[in-house]
C-alpha cells in the first residue's frame, strides 16, 4: 500500500485537533465528534475488499508507525491523539475485516445486498464497541478457522492468562501440544473437545461447556470451563476460569468428609471408601485388611480428666494413627466416639498385624497418663480382619468380623491385638 497521501491526511487531522483546548475531554468521550470524524477519515482511507485475512504487518500499525516518524517527538498532545487514533482504527479495521468476511460468505444475492446496505459507516463505528469488547472482556477468548484450524485472533486476557501469544499458538494443533504436554491427557481432552464440536452441529452451533486443565506457558496449570459458538467457518472459543469453583468444591467436599474434632476422615468417608476398596478386591486378585481400634477405658479417662482433655487425647491419637499409617493408598478414619479404622489395600494378615504393632508402639510413645488403665498410660485394643477375592461376600460382614476380633481383644484384658479367624 502506498501510504504517502494517507500519512499526510491523518497528520493534518491530528494537527488540526491538537489546537483544540478540550482535547483530553474529547479523547475520553466515546461519543465525541472527534471519534466520529476519525471514523469518516478511516472509512475514506481504508477500503476493505474481501476476502481479507490477517496480514503481517498489520496495515494500520504500519501506517501509524510512519505517521509517528513524521511527527516531532516532543509534541505530547499530538502523540496522545495518535495513540487513540491508532487504537480506534485497529478496532475498526477488525470489524471491517469481519464484515468483509461475512459479506463474502453470504452467496445469496439478496442477503449480500442487505448486508452491504445496512452497514452504514456509523453502524460500523458502533460495531467497533463489540470489537473492543472482544479485546477487553475479562476472560480469554480466541477465534479459530474451522477449515484450517488457524487461531485468527486472541484477546489480551488470553495472553495474560495462558502466556501464549498468537505467535506461540498459531493453530489448534500447536495449541493442544502446548496446553497439554502429556500426550495421554492431550488425547483425552481433545476427544472431549471433538465430541463437544460434534454436539454443536446439532445444537445451533453452541459448543457445550466442559472443564479442561490447561498448562500455561510458564508451566502453571489452570482449570478452565471452555465453551464457544460456531459461526460459519469460524468458531469463537470462550474460557472461564474454573480454578476457584473447583477449589471451593474440593474444600466443601473435604469438609463433608472430615471429622471436625480429630481432622482425619470421618465415618461417611469410610463408608464410601470401604465400598470402593471392596469392589476392587472382587475385581482384582488382591487382599484387603481392616483394623478397628478402640481406646481402652476411655470413659474413665473422661471422668477423671474432663471432656476437654478427652477431646485433646482423641486428636492426638488420630494424628498419631495418620502419621503411623503412611502408604499413600492406606486410609485412616474416625469410626465414631473413641474408635478408629485403618484400611490397608493389598495387605495380608501378616502385613496388617505388623501395622497394628506399629500403632500400638506409637500410642505407647504418646505416653498419655491414664491412671485407670492397666499400664498407667493410654492404650488401645485392635481387631483385624482380611479378605481376598475368593471370600468376600459383603463389606458389612467383613467389618463385623473385625469388630468381633476387637471384642475378643478387649476380653483378653485390653492393650491387645486380635485377628479374626477368617472362614
Ligand atoms: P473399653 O475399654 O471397653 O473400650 O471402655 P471405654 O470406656 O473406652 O468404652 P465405652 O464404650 O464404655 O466408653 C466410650 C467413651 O468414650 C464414652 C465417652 O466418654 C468417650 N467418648 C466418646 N466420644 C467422645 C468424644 O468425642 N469426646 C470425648 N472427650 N469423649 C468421647
Ligand atoms: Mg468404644
Ligand atoms: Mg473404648
Amino acid at each position: 500500500m502506498n501510504y504517502a497521501s494517507h500519512v499526510n491526511k491523518v497528520k493534518s487531522f491530528i494537527l488540526d485537533y491538537s489546537k483544540k483546548t478540550d482535547i483530553s475531554e474529547l479523547l475520553n468521550n466515546p461519543l465525541s465528534e472527534l471519534k466520529e470524524t476519525a471514523y469518516y477519515l478511516f472509512d475514506e482511507l481504508i477500503t476493505i475488499t474481501p476476502p481479507i485475512f490477517f496480514q503481517e504487518p498489520h496495515p494500520i500499525v504500519e501506517l501509524f508507525k510512519l505517521i509517528e516518524q513524521s511527527l516531532s517527538p516532543n509534541l505530547k498532545v499530538e502523540k496522545a491523539l495518535l495513540e487513540h487514533l491508532e487504537t480506534w482504527w485497529v478496532e475498526w479495521h477488525f470489524v471491517a475485516t469481519m464484515n468483509a468476511k461475512l459479506l463474502n460468505e453470504h452467496n445469496d444475492p439478496q442477503q449480500k445486498y442487505l448486508i452491504a446496505h445496512t452497514h452504514h459507516p456509523m453502524r460500523n463505528h458502533e460495531l467497533s464497541h463489540y470489537a473492543k469488547l472482544f479485546t477487553v472482556l475479562p476472560m480469554p477468548i480466541c477465534n479459530v478457522c474451522v477449515e484450517t484450524g488457524d487461531i485468527l485472533k486472541v484477546n489480551q486476557r488470553y495472553i495474560d492468562v495462558f502466556g501464549f501469544t498468537i505467535n506461540d499458538t498459531p493453530n489448534v494443533d500447536i495449541w493442544w501440544e502446548k496446553a497439554y504436554p502429556d500426550i495421554d491427557k492431550r488425547n483425552a481432552a481433545r476427544a472431549l473437545w471433538n465430541a463437544s464440536l460434534a454436539q454443536a452441529e446439532s445444537n445451533k452451533g453452541d459448543i457445550p461447556a466442559n472443564d479442561y486443565q490447561i498448562t500455561c506457558k510458564n508451566g502453571e496449570q489452570v482449570i478452565m470451563q471452555v465453551s464457544g459458538i460456531n459461526i460459519g467457518n469460524e468458531f469463537l472459543v470462550v474460557f472461564n476460569d474454573a480454578t476457584e469453583r473447583i477449589k471451593a468444591h474440593e474444600i466443601l467436599s473435604e469438609m463433608a468428609f472430615l471429622d471436625s474434632l480429630t481432622k482425619i476422615a470421618n465415618r461417611r468417608r469410610f463408608d464410601e471408601k470401604i465400598v470402593d476398596e471392596f469392589s476392587r478386591v472382587k475385581l482384582a486378585n488382591c487382599q484387603l485388611s481392616l483394623i478397628i481400634i478402640d481406646i481402652d477405658n476411655f470413659k474413665k479417662f473422661n471422668d477423671r480428666h474432663g471432656h476437654i482433655a478427652g477431646d485433646k487425647c482423641l486428636y492426638a491419637v488420630a494424628q498419631k494413627l495418620a502419621d503411623t499409617v503412611s502408604r499413600p493408598e492406606d486410609f485412616v478414619a474416625r469410626y465414631g466416639g473413641e474408635e478408629f479404622v485403618v484400611l490397608l489395600p493389598q495387605t495380608d494378615k501378616q502385613g496388617a498385624l505388623f501395622v497394628a504393632e506399629q500403632i500400638q508402639k506409637a500410642i505407647e510413645m504418646l505416653a498419655i497418663v491414664h491412671e485407670d488403665s492397666f499400664t498407667g498410660y493410654l492404650s488401645v485394643s485392635m481387631g483385624i480382619n482380611t479378605v481376598n477375592h475368593h471370600q468376600c461376600d459383603d463389606h458389612l460382614t467383613f467389618i463385623q468380623a473385625a469388630d468381633d476380633a476387637l471384642y475378643y481383644a478387649k476380653n483378653q484384658g485390653r492393650n491387645c491385638i486380635a485377628l479374626s479367624p477368617g472362614k
